[in-house]
């Protein structure tokens, strides 16, 4: 029988990431630093469920393993902690997503601190796309995080943003606990700007739903929800598809699977704000359809861009949201609010306006924040980055993404000296341009066939791990600093 001190030999070749080290069933496993990668190491009896090189230290063998996905999957099953489990109906939860894999230490920093349940794997399909990332490779990432930094409470994965039964599969088939149901393509957005005698005209009548709805009043939560004629007529040509479309998936998907997914249907990515007639009509068809969302992602007053702070007064920010959060209080589900990064202004608002039940979504101030350390520690490399985003990559990049960054706006590089180059990042329009082009920076290549910018920007990030960890932890503790301002006291 082996005991502890036998792994001694293993433990001291290694500079071993301390919170991973787990020495229990006559087993050793740890994540190590090697130099220009982390490795999994294990000896004793759990080395056999592991794929990699086996060597020896002293007399004891072991295996170095490379953070593959078949290796991910075999420490998800031996140290359930590090597989993702439900937690978005928990009363707080905060999506992360990681773009670059890089950012669990920072994020499990600031879990520490604070109640609300992490989803650490979250991902939509156009980040995918344009980072050559894969469901696997996202939720690997976080496994790995956790594990490394002795993250043991619940976290969550979220496919994010799926809008096919393809899409949705996909995500399922990595395990995924949550899916974020992107109904964009069945919203009739169209039908929000056309005169009330041409909704009149489009309308089909509909007995069933008119009993329900038009011409009624509800009281929620001392808000008035009304349906003017003409306003019901318009919700039902804007969004009954839609509901029809989630009611389908969640048929096939989560009715009667007890150990399914949970839902968000999200309505956000839409042309027009949802006015809260609008949610309510759609929430309340959904319950009556036997759909048990989770939590649901309206497109609430003013802007919510990418990594900048909220556009619009915090007075009707409040005065929308104070409805919307309303309804999900009376019908059962939690507010979800997209695009959460950076909206300082009214975070206290969201956690104060929902009693602190809440989901938000952040996803990409962590890139932006590893861009800020590349900024401050290789300038020329920075740059590079800048001149390219600048110049080629933006006008590609804002075809997927709605910004309305002035580029007139960032000063030109050659009037910058290297010390102010960080500076760039307290700009909105230069936070913008880096924030939006992540996915062509990552994947541009030389002509050569070499990545430009990539295996630079990785192996800088390496470097400043730590850095990093204490910058993200920073800026995101921040965002659920403000929120909790709202609720606790
Ligand atoms: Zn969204």
């Amino acid at each position: 029988m082996l005991t502890m001190s036998d792994f001694s030999p293993v433990k001291s070749a290694f500079k071993i990431y301390p919170a991973s080290l787990h020495e229990e069933n006559d087993s050793c496993v740890f994540i190590a630093d090697i130099g220009d990668r982390d490795v999994l190491v294990a000896a004793g009896p759990a080395a056999a469920c592991f794929t990699g090189t086996a060597l020896t230290a002293g007399d004891v063998p072991y295996v170095c393993c490379e953070l593959v996905h078949e290796n991910a999957d075999a420490l998800r099953k031996m140290f359930p902690f590090t597989a993702p489990s439900k937690v978005l109906h928990e009363k707080r939860t905060v999506g992360v997503g990681d773009r670059l894999g890089l950012a669990a230490p920072g994020h499990i920093r600031v879990f520490n601190r604070y109640d609300a349940f992490p989803i650490f794997a979250q991902q939509s399909i156009r980040e995918l796309n344009l980072t050559n990332r894969t469901f696997g490779d996202v939720m690997d990432a976080a496994t790995w995080g956790v594990f490394r930094e002795g993250f043991t409470r619940p976290w969550g994965a979220d496919g994010d943003h799926l809008k096919t039964f393809d899409e949705i599969e996909y995500a399922l088939k990595y395990g995924y606990t949550m899916i974020t149901l992107d109904c964009s393509e069945h919203i009739h957005n169209d039908a929000a700007k056309i005169s009330d005698e041409e909704v009149a005209a489009r309308y089909t009548p509909n007995p069933e739903l008119e009993a329900l709805y038009m011409g009624k009043t509800f009281d929620v939560g001392g808000h008035k929800i009304v349906f003017s004629e003409a306003d019901f007529k318009r919700t039902v040509l804007i969004y009954s598809e839609a509901v029809d479309y989630t009611v389908a998936v969640w048929n096939k998907y989560f009715e009667g699977k007890e150990n399914g997914p949970e839902l968000e249907m999200s309505i956000d990515e839409t042309e027009s704000v949802t006015e809260p007639y609008q949610h309510y009509f759609v929430a309340s068809e959904l319950l009556r359809r036997g759909v048990k969302i989770t939590t649901l992602a309206p497109r609430f007053v003013g802007e919510f861009q990418k990594g900048i702070d909220y556009i619009g007064t915090v007075e009707s920010f409040d005065a929308d949201f104070a409805v919307h959060a309303a309804i999900a209080d009376e019908l059962g589900y939690k507010i979800s609010v997209h695009s959460g990064s950076d909206k300082f202004s009214v975070f206290p608002s969201i956690g104060r306006l929902t009693g602190g039940h809440f989901h938000l979504k952040t996803a990409g101030t962590n890139w932006l924040v590893a861009m800020q350390i590349i900024a401050e520690h290789d300038p020329e490399l920075y740059r590079e980055v800048h001149k390219y985003a600048l110049e080629e990559a933006f006008t590609e990049a804002s075809k997927y993404y709605h910004v309305t960054t002035d580029l007139t706006k960032i000063p030109a590089l050659d009037t910058l000296s290297d010390e102010e180059l960080p500076g760039l990042f307290k700009l909105n329009d230069a936070r913008q341009l880096i924030h939006i082009t992540y996915g062509l920076i990552l994947t541009q290549k030389k002509t050569d066939g070499t990545f430009a910018f990539r295996d630079r920007l990785f192996s800088a990030w390496r470097k400043y791990a730590e850095e990093y960890a204490v910058r993200l932890d920073e800026h995101i503790g921040r965002h659920l600093q403000e929120v909790y301002k709202g609720f606790q006291n």
